[in-house]
């Protein structure tokens, strides 16, 4: 079966740890874009199709929960796993109800993150599917068809 590749934003504004995840990240068939910064992320937003943001919440300027809150109200579709320190689960609990799919404890574990990747993904998938359909309702509603 051919994998269709994830649409993935790094978003953090360690180096190091973004440089190593994308590779690791390629490696397995997903297709990588980076940020290093809230405001980077949201632009890359505008300009790209992403399907899945994986996003720290530790960042200095405009942190992770202010990022997801404009991700959320700017790209709804969009979804995003936040990556969290040591003593920052509440806030990672905080993101959840702002509507973040889940959350990682950083270092996160490899295969925790693939998984989570494809519960996202698959999420959006069925969302953009309801939405489709409903489309396709009113298109025949509109003009006038079986449900007239
Ligand atoms: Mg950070």
């Amino acid at each position: 079966m051919i994998k269709i590749p994830t649409k993935v934003l790094l978003v953090d504004d360690e180096k190091d740890f973004i440089e190593m995840l994308s590779l690791r990240l390629k490696e397995v068939g997903e297709k990588i874009t980076v940020a290093y910064s809230g405001q980077e992320a949201l632009d890359t937003l505008e300009k790209d199709n992403i399907d899945v943001v994986i996003l720290d919440i530790k960042m200095p300027g405009m942190d992770g929960i202010e990022t997801l809150r404009e991700i959320k109200k700017q790209f709804p579709l969009v979804e995003v796993i936040m990556l969290t320190g040591h003593g920052s689960t509440e806030t990672a609990v905080e993101g959840m109800k702002l509507g973040a799919f889940d959350y990682l404890m950083k270092p996160a574990d490899f295969d925790d993150l693939t998984l989570k990747l494809e519960g996202a993904r698959k999420r959006k998938d069925e969302q953009e599917e309801r939405i489709r359909k409903a489309e396709a309702k009113l298109l025949v509603r509109k003009s006038g068809g079986i449900f007239s």
